[in-house]
């Protein structure tokens, strides 16, 4: 490798903030989706570098079982700031090399001119994952999430575009990818955001990658941004205390999503959280489900899938806090609400 790409991998990986690194090339993602596409963000780059950070595998249990929300929501917050910090130093440490560069968001930065739906669409600048794939960081699970043998998909990406021209590193061999697609992902998911029959395939740099086709980005937006969150089995919920129908079909989701953005501002705050560009009010951390319930060894996935369903609802206090309850208990719990209160959670 030559001396620069060395130094770049080198100022990444030196302080063991991140888990992999690996670099990107306009060659190495040739023939992939719009997303792929570095020049977007920066006319005349040639290269990029990507970096994933791992989750706090201690804080996921807790979380997925109900017990603490909280914990796992300031450490994934933590990593996506970590990771946008790196990527702000590193792109300037390469501009004053007389590189011109963009550091990419981790999260929450979207495209305005790809779709009708502009940044309610949450199309990303440039997609982390194509990235991290082509350069060997990650690879793709059924879930359409990117994996890694030791973290699983409990990993946060990072990235920076540059006209640096790097050497690429080649994608993880098929050994490493441990998918084998056993649809707990999809079966974690209350929002159908994963479909269940159909595939997507994706060329990057000349191989091709498989996935499970991604339904409307909406119905994400629509569960893991707190709106709604009971399963349609009425069993289980995320961290959300909203109780709104699920839509069948993608059309319906900008209705639903309208009203629960509506009924969202009434709600009292979650503790902490970020702030999206599409909202004017705090989100808090409610799901996540498909990505860490996902890791290596089968058995430890399905115990986690386990935790998520069968630890009951969650339904929200007065004062914010919530609490989590059996599923029937939860219903008549909102079934004695005031009907302006109910309102706040379920039609
Ligand atoms: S949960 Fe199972 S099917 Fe989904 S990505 Fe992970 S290993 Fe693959
Ligand atoms: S984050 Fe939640 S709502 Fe979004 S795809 Fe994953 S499981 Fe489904």
């Amino acid at each position: 490798m030559d001396n620069l790409s060395q130094t770049i991998i080198d100022f990444v990986m030196c302080e063991g903030f991140t888990c992999a690194a690996g670099i990107a090339t306009m060659e190495t993602l040739a023939g992939g989706p719009p997303t792929s596409d570095i020049t977007y963000v920066l006319p005349g780059a040639k290269s990029a570098i990507s970096f994933a950070i791992a989750l706090d595998q201690s804080l996921i249990e807790p979380f997925l079982s109900k017990k603490d929300r909280r914990s796992y929501q300031h450490d994934h917050i933590h990593a996506h700031y970590l990771s946008s910090g790196l990527s702000f130093e590193l792109a300037s440490h390469l501009e004053q090399r007389g590189y011109p560069s963009r550091p990419l968001n981790s999260n929450n930065s979207y495209r305005t001119d790809a779709s009708p739906g502009g940044p309610f669409d949450v199309i990303p600048d440039i997609s982390l994952r194509y990235l991290a794939v082509a350069s060997g960081v990650a690879s793709f699970g059924l879930s359409g999430n990117v994996l890694r043998k030791k973290e699983g998909a409990a990993i946060v990406l990072g990235g920076v575009v540059t006209s640096a021209e790097l050497e690429p590193t080649p994608p993880l061999p098929a050994e490493e990818n441990y998918c084998d697609a056993c649809r707990l992902c999809i079966a974690s998911c209350a929002s159908g955001l994963m479909d269940p029959e159909e595939e997507a395939r994706v060329t990057l740099g000349g191989r091709e990658h498989t996935y499970s086709k991604r339904r409307s980005n909406l119905r994400c937006e629509y569960v893991c941004g707190g709106f709604t969150g009971l399963h349609q089995s009425g069993k289980w919920s995320t961290w959300s205390p909203g109780r709104l129908p699920i839509p069948e079909t993608d059309e319906e989701f900008m209705g639903a999503l309208a009203h629960g953005i509506e009924v969202y501002y009434q709600r009292p705050l979650l503790d902490g959280g970020f702030y999206s560009p599409l909202l004017d009010k705090r989100l808090g951390l409610t799901c996540g489900n498909c990505q860490i319930v996902c890791v290596a060894d089968k058995e430890e996935r399905k115990r986690r899938y386990k935790m998520l369903t069968s630890n009951g609802c969650v339904v929200q206090n007065p004062d914010g806090s919530l609490e989590v309850l059996a599923p029937q208990e939860a219903s008549e719990r909102l079934a004695a609400m005031s009907a302006k209160a109910r309102a706040l959670y379920e039609v």
